[in-house]
C-alpha cells in the first residue's frame, strides 16, 4: 500500500450577492487574525490561539491559522505578508455533497462562522471526478482546504489522500485487456479474449441497467407531478433518495467490474475515452448517449478510482464504432434489436451476437491494437456532460511553499 496525495481544484459556481459577501467576511476576518498573530510573531500553537480567538471565524479556520502562523514565523522565516493569502480550513472543515440531477453536480459546505456553514455549487476539475467520487464515497481523505478568490472568482482547493496499490506485473509483460462496454440495456458489460484469442467469460449487469432505468423513470415523472402541485421540499428529498439509490447500484456494479479485473491475469481496464465521443458519433448515438452522459461519466470516474486502489491500470481508446463494429472481422454491421448485432459480412462465421458483448471486445481489440491513451498523459476534460476545461490559478507564492511537500507526492 502506497498514500496518494493531491490537490483537488474546484471552482465556485455563480455564487449570490449574499453567498460573495459573506466569503469575504470570512476572508477579511482571517487575514486580520493572520495578520495579527503574524506581528505578535506566534511560535506555537498556544500563542496562536490566544491572538485567533477573538475572531468571528469558524473553528476551522482558527485551526488553520493555529498550524500556519508558527510555520511562517519558525520554518520560513517570513518577514512579511503577502496581502491575498488563502483562508486555509483543517480537514474536518469542509462538507462534500452531490446532486446529480442538478447541472452542477457537487456542492460544498465552506465553514463561516463559528456554527455557520455556506453550501455552494462547485465545478471539479473534470480530470479529478474520479477523486471525487472516492471523497464521497468515503474511499479518499480530506485533507486541508483553501479558499482564495482570482479576478472575481472564488476557487477552493481541497488536498484529499487515498491509498493505492502498487502495480502489478512486470511492464514489459502483456497485459490482459479487459473492455468495459457501458450501454443502455446492460448497464456495463466486460469481456476479455483468452490465451488462444478468444472471447472469453462475459459478464453483464443487465438487471442494473433496468434497475438504473427505472429509478430514473420514476424520479422524472414523480418529481414533475410533485413540482406541479408545489411540493418541492417532497420533490427535492424524494429526488436524492432516488440519485442515492442509482448511485449505490454504480457503486456495487464498479466494484463488481474490479473484482472481474482482479480475477485474470496481468488486467488493464480499458475504457472508451468520452472526449472523442462527441466527435466521432453520428448525432443519434451521440444525442442517445448524452441523454446518460450522467452515468457515463459517473461510471467512469468510479471505475478508475476503484481500479487505482487495486493497482490495476485504467486505459482509453477512441469509442468510433465500438458498438457497430464485428469484432470477428471488423465489418461494420447493425443491431436488429437492442440487444443484438448482426454482422453483414457473408464469409464471416458471426451471424448474430450479443451486442454489449461485441462491443466490449471492440474496445479491448482497441487497446491490443495499441490504439490507447494512457491517462496520465492526458489533458483534455473527461467527462461527456462537462463544457470546457476548468482551469483555476496557481495560489500565492507563500502557499506553494507550504505545498511543496504534498507536491512532491503527487501522481500527475
Ligand atoms: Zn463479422
Amino acid at each position: 500500500m502506497t498514500e496518494l496525495t493531491k490537490t483537488l481544484e474546484l471552482k465556485l459556481v455563480d455564487p449570490n450577492a449574499h453567498k460573495r459577501r459573506k466569503l469575504r467576511e470570512t476572508r477579511e476576518a482571517y487575514q486580520h487574525a493572520l495578520q495579527d498573530a503574524f506581528d505578535a510573531r506566534c511560535t506555537t500553537q498556544t500563542e496562536a490561539n490566544d491572538v485567533v480567538v477573538n475572531y468571528d471565524l469558524s473553528g476551522y479556520a482558527k485551526n488553520g491559522l493555529k498550524k500556519y502562523v508558527p510555520q511562517l514565523t519558525t520554518i520560513y522565516n517570513a518577514g512579511e505578508l503577502h496581502d491575498d493569502h488563502p483562508v486555509r480550513f483543517t480537514n474536518e472543515g469542509l462538507r462534500l455533497n452531490r446532486k446529480p440531477e442538478n447541472t452542477i453536480e457537487w456542492y460544498i459546505k465552506i465553514p463561516h462562522h463559528e456554527d455557520y456553514g455556506l453550501w455552494m455549487p462547485a465545478q471539479p476539475n473534470p480530470e479529478q471526478r474520479d477523486w471525487l467520487e472516492a471523497l464521497n464515497a468515503g474511499d479518499a481523505e480530506m485533507g486541508e482546504s483553501r479558499l482564495f478568490e482570482r479576478e472575481g472568482t472564488w476557487f477552493l482547493h481541497v488536498t484529499a489522500t487515498r491509498e493505492i496499490k502498487k502495480r502489478s506485473g512486470a511492464s514489459g509483460e502483456k497485459r490482459t485487456a479487459i473492455g468495459v462496454d457501458i450501454g443502455e440495456a446492460s448497464l456495463v458489460t466486460v469481456c476479455h479474449r483468452d490465451d488462444h484469442g478468444s472471447p472469453t467469460a462475459p459478464e453483464l449487469w443487465a438487471d442494473e441497467g433496468k434497475t438504473v432505468r427505472q429509478l430514473r423513470k420514476t424520479y422524472f415523472t414523480a418529481t414533475k407531478r410533485l413540482q406541479t402541485r408545489g411540493s418541492e421540499r417532497i420533490a427535492e428529498s424524494f429526488g436524492d433518495d432516488l440519485w442515492n439509490q442509482i448511485d449505490d447500484v454504480f457503486h456495487r456494479v464498479t466494484r463488481e467490474v474490479v473484482e472481474y479485473a482482479e480475477s485474470v491475469k496481468n488486467p488493464v481496464l480499458v475504457l472508451e475515452d468520452l472526449t472523442y465521443i462527441r466527435e466521432s458519433m453520428d448525432y443519434g448515438e451521440y444525442m442517445n448517449r448524452r441523454l446518460h452522459g450522467w452515468g457515463f461519466a459517473k461510471l467512469h470516474a468510479q471505475i478508475r478510482y476503484k481500479a487505482v486502489e487495486k493497482g490495476i491500470p485504467v486505459e482509453t481508446v477512441n469509442p468510433r464504432n465500438t458498438s457497430k463494429e464485428c469484432h470477428a472481422c471488423g465489418e461494420v454491421g447493425y443491431r436488429p434489436r437492442q440487444a443484438t448485432f448482426k454482422c453483414t459480412n457473408d464469409d464471416c462465421w458471426v451471424g448474430e451476437y450479443q451486442a454489449d458483448v461485441n462491443g466490449g471486445i471492440n474496445i479491448a481489440d482497441r487497446y491490443l491494437s495499441g490504439e490507447s491513451h494512457s491517462r496520465e498523459h492526458r489533458d483534455g476534460d473527461d467527462s461527456a456532460e462537462d463544457g470546457g476545461r476548468l482551469t483555476a490559478p496557481q495560489d500565492t507564492h507563500a502557499d506553494a511553499e507550504t505545498q511543496q511537500g504534498t507536491r512532491g507526492m503527487n501522481a500527475s
